[in-house]
């Protein structure tokens, strides 16, 4: 009937507003390359991390040489994390690892106080740290010290400092803006009674970063893509034109690239995420990040599912599956209406692992391994963490495929690696090359 032919209409023009064919992808890729550029040629680039990328205070990589009993906390999106690591050198690596996975509740993400969230953190640690078995070994005398992946953007005063520039990802704790959230940590686990030194504060993308090239000395960047999405890379120290302090021993700096606030006029946005933008904790901000990452996907979808619903006036029974979209008994669907939805989420899911794959290919170039030059062959790992690239099968094989589907001849060079767990090993991991006794 007419219902049906409008519900393809809606559908047919949704997937061409959301296209992104080949040529579209590589004008994303130049524009991330331009806008990296842009963000290290910034003034003052600690002060532009609102928008733009930002030095993460991490010039020493892990060498595999870290020893002792080192904390991690989590803190990012879905789900808070604490965990311990029992590291061994580069004969025993990591041989001990426990993780403890804490929800926060709503009412404490959103709207509550910066003393509640962090008392609600100290608290879960505290009675994680309560529990630390005989197979951990804290030499006597020794404090315990924990890094902490705080993933927000933040203005980075040193490796264990740095105050809160925004929320994202569906947190907003007004009081907590521009304040110093390793302050505010050590001040809540006073209050609780805990006594654990914050060696480094880093955010997710950095903890990957350090956790990856820790398994793999080729990793050059990593890339997050769970409840929200950020990279950042290793950036040769001579490429940053406004470098004002001594130049790190490495001569390599992590660069922290907040892309998810990344905008461009190649971007293909709908109506749809228009909408979406408008409504949400942070219009007008995060961006690319609103058309990728695992918090927005299901609400872009349940949008053309309302206006499917709205504009066919057939679709009682689509009503019912809109109301009922997280629950697994959805009666009196039929066939056709299940393609259509199915369709929608495959519109959906591969525009942004194809958005993703042309961030990649953005950074790639700005290192200038994108191609092969004189056909030497350096290998370039990016570590990817995140759960939708590690659960949602179409999405990762998408976002591989489009990775191909970019690149040249330097195909073979590049590989796009799962990194199990990596921001909160990266942070305990550069907790002990930050540590206090080393
Ligand atoms: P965070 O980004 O909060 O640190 P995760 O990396 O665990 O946490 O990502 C969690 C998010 O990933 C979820 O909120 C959800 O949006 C998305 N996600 C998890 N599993 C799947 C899945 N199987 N398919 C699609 N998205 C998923
Ligand atoms: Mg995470």
């Amino acid at each position: 009937s007419g219902k049906w032919e409008k519900a393809i209409e809606i559908l047919k023009e949704f997937e061409e507003k959301c296209a992104t064919p080949t040529g579209k992808l590589r004008q994303v890729a130049d524009a991330m390359t331009v806008e990296m550029h842009a963000g290290l040629a910034s003034e003052d680039l600690k002060v532009a991390a609102s928008s733009r990328c930002s030095f993460s205070c991490v010039d020493n990589l892990p060498t595999g040489d870290e020893q002792g009993l080192f904390y991690a906390l989590d803190l990012g999106g879905t789900n808070f994390r604490v965990m311990r690591v029992q590291l061994g050198g580069k004969e025993k690596r990591i041989f001990k690892h426990e993780v403890k996975e804490v929800s926060i509740p709503k009412h404490v993400m959103a709207g509550s106080s910066s003393d509640a969230l962090f008392d609600f953190i100290a608290t879960a640690l505290a009675k994680f740290v309560a529990t630390e078995g005989e197979d951990f070994h804290l030499p006597p005398g020794r404090q315990r010290e924990l890094g902490f992946t705080f993933s927000f953007p933040v203005k980075q005063m040193s490796i264990a400092s740095g105050t809160l520039i925004k929320w994202t990802k569906g947190f907003s704790i007004e009081d907590a803006v521009g304040k110093d959230v390793v302050g505010e940590l050590i001040k809540a686990m006073e209050r609780v009674g805990l006594d654990v030194r914050v060696s480094a504060l880093v955010n997710d993308t950095v903890g990957t970063l350090a956790g990856g090239r820790y398994n793999n000395p080729d990793v050059i960047a990593a890339v997050i893509l769970g409840t929200g999405t950020n990279a950042a890379y290793v950036e040769r120290a001579h490429a940053i034109p406004k470098w004002h302090g001594l130049l790190p021993k490495s001569g390599e700096m992590v660069i922290n690239m907040e892309w998810g606030n990344f905008r461009s006029s190649h971007l293909p946005v709908t109506e749809y995420d228009q909408s979406l933008d408008v409504e949400s904790l942070n219009p007008g901000e995060q961006i690319y990040e609103k058309l990728i990452s695992g918090m927005y996907l299901g609400d872009i979808l349940r949008r053309v599912l309302c206006r499917m619903a709205e504009e066919a006036s057939l679709f009682v029974q689509l009503k019912v599956y809109v109301i009922a979209l997280i629950s697994y008994n959805v009666p009196n669907s039929t066939l056709k209406m299940r393609r259509i939805i199915v369709e929608l989420c495959d519109i959906i899911t591969s525009r942004g692992a194809r958005l993703s794959a042309a961030g990649i290919v953005g950074i790639l170039k700005k290192l200038g391994r994108d191609t092969l030059k004189g056909g030497e062959k350096q290998r370039s790992v990016v570590a990817v963490d995140g759960a939708l690239f590690e659960h949602y099968t179409e999405f990762r094989n998408c976002l591989e495929g489009t990775t191909k589907e970019l690149l040249g001849d330097a195909v073979d060079s590049i590989v796009v690696e799962q990194a199990n767990d990596g921001s909160g090993v990266g942070a305990a991991l550069l907790a002990a090359s930050h540590s206090q006794y080393v």
